[in-house]
């Protein structure tokens, strides 16, 4: 068995803001150089996804909202907020990282893989059923998690996001859900505005959502006693088969789009909390896929920290920076 797929596809690449822009190629770049230049890079296999299948997308997007990106990025490209710009290729990366996410869910359910980690953008937690929002164009982790219902025989899956901000699409995507379980470690307040505590799920899907929302200036004890108390015990009684992570780095001290305060570290020890749930839970089985992250030093850090621990292999702090 591979211990860990990583993907990366070559259309993020030209997925580029006109504009100066936080949300831009080098990202995933310094991601994945990290990670090869690491102890680790001898248990990765590399992998370049094939685009996601578009029902796989329209089981969680609006059918018209996919013809808009797509017709977007036909023209040459053009905003689709204030904030998340599209380019004669957004469609083609989004459709790649989808694709990554689901081609690591099937790799991960049929045991060809222990994990995956997808290094790919545009970033997917922000964006809505029906709209485009916060950098994010499709919602990776929620189209992997209906392809693995639909596609893979998996019944329960759980969803755990700690990107400092707020994934306001994967939650609303379920939050009527019970068979998708979504948890949140967050800033708050910041963008986008939610992820109160008492958002908890809506009818039917009460209680298979639950936000952790953290002050401005929390470190990393706060978030990972954000993750022993409540996120893990919650996982635990819903007993997922499958764990998707929307691994966001931007909750890091050097991060310019937020004020929290952890270090690179701290992602491991998130990291080896959900994979010994997850080893307990579903067979270890775990697909997570890169959201923010905007300091490309504190980025590439984290991301190798995070990437370790999902390979049960925490030596590779050696490769990490002095800085934390
Ligand atoms: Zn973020």
């Amino acid at each position: 068995m591979t211990d860990l797929l990583l993907f990366h596809s070559d259309a993020q690449a030209q997925h580029r803001a006109t504009t100066e822009h936080p949300e831009r190629p080098e990202r995933a770049a310094a991601v994945v150089d990290a990670l090869r230049a690491s102890s680790l890079a001898a248990r990765l296999v590399e992998r370049t996804p094939a685009p996601a299948e578009r029902p796989w997308i329209e089981a969680v997007h609006a059918v018209d909202y996919v013809a808009q990106v797509e017709a977007a990025s036909r023209a040459g490209g053009r905003m689709l907020d204030p904030d998340t710009f599209t380019t004669s290729a957004s469609f083609r990366a989004a459709l790649a990282t989808s694709g990554a996410a689901v081609e690591g869910t099937r790799a991960v359910m049929s045991g060809e893989a222990k994990a995956a980690f997808v290094a790919s953008r545009p970033p997917g937690h922000h964006a809505e059923h029906d709209r485009a929002m916060g950098f994010c164009l499709f919602d990776h982790v929620a189209v992997a998690a209906r392809w693995a219902q639909q596609h893979a025989g998996v019944e329960r899956v759980a969803i755990v996001d700690f990107d400092v901000h707020h994934g306001n699409g994967t939650q609303h995507l379920f939050e009527r859900d019970p068979s998708v379980f979504y948890a949140s470690l967050h800033q708050f307040p910041l963008y986008p505005g939610t992820g109160r505590a008492q958002e908890r799920g809506v009818a039917e899907g009460e209680g298979a959502t639950l936000n952790c929302p953290l002050p401005a200036g929390s470190d990393g004890t706060a978030w990972l006693a954000a993750l022993e108390d409540h996120v893990l015990p919650a996982l635990d009684r819903f007993r997922p088969q499958l764990l998707l992570i929307s691994a966001g780095f931007d909750a890091h001290r050097d991060d310019p789009l937020a004020q929290t305060a952890l270090v690179d570290d701290d992602f491991a020890a998130l990291t080896a909390g959900l994979v010994e749930l997850a080893n307990g839970a579903c067979g270890g089985r775990v697909v997570s896929v890169l959201e923010g992250g905007y300091d490309l030093t504190a980025l590439a850090a984290s991301a190798t920290a995070h990437v370790a621990e999902l390979l049960g292999c925490a030596s590779a702090s050696g490769d990490r920076s002095e800085r934390s």
